[in-house]
């Protein structure tokens, strides 16, 4: 097990926003429950608003992975952010890039529902490891660091 502060997590995640602001998203789409803390610091200094999703692969109840994505919650699309999500620029966060198959769903998802202009992914840690799932050459990818393949203690799991 490897754990990390919320001083680490608030570092690793501002490192990453100069890059941020040169692809230059008008939305933020974070992936819940690890992803809303990332996307909630990047918010203070991106300045863009965040619409929240719910995806589901690993099951904390009995420490096992799902064989799909579950889909809790989707992002109002009839809202006044959701709704410019077509043919903007957006910005998918989540805490931890482990086999790939969350990102791949939601940026999956999004392309199929909302079509946006072009598609960026933060991640906190992207984790050294083959991926089981494939993102679309097209897609921007930003990874505040890039860990070895062990199981991440994140402060809100505390
Ligand atoms: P995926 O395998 O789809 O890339 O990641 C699925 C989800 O599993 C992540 O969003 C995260 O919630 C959880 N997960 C994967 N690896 C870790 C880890 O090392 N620590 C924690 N806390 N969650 C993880």
């Amino acid at each position: 097990k490897v754990y990390f502060s919320y001083v680490d997590i608030h570092e690793t995640m501002s490192s990453l926003v100069p890059q941020i602001l040169e692809f230059n998203p008008s939305v933020i789409i974070a992936i819940g429950g690890g992803g809303f803390i990332p996307a909630r610091i990047l918010r203070t200094e991106l300045k863009i608003p965040i619409l929240a999703v719910s995806l589901e692969l690993y099951d904390d109840t009995n420490n096992t992975t799902k064989p799909e994505v579950k889909k809790i919650q989707w992002f109002d699309e009839q809202s006044e952010v959701g709704s410019k999500v077509r043919n903007q620029k957006i910005l998918i966060v989540d805490e931890v890039d482990d086999t790939r198959t969350t990102l791949q769903y939601c940026v999956e998802e999004v392309i199929n529902t909302n079509n946006p202009s072009e598609i960026a992914v933060a991640v906190l840690h992207n984790k050294l490891k083959p991926k089981r799932g494939i993102l679309p050459d097209t897609v921007t990818y930003f990874s505040g660091a890039d860990v070895e393949d062990h199981w991440n203690c994140y402060p809100w799991d505390a």
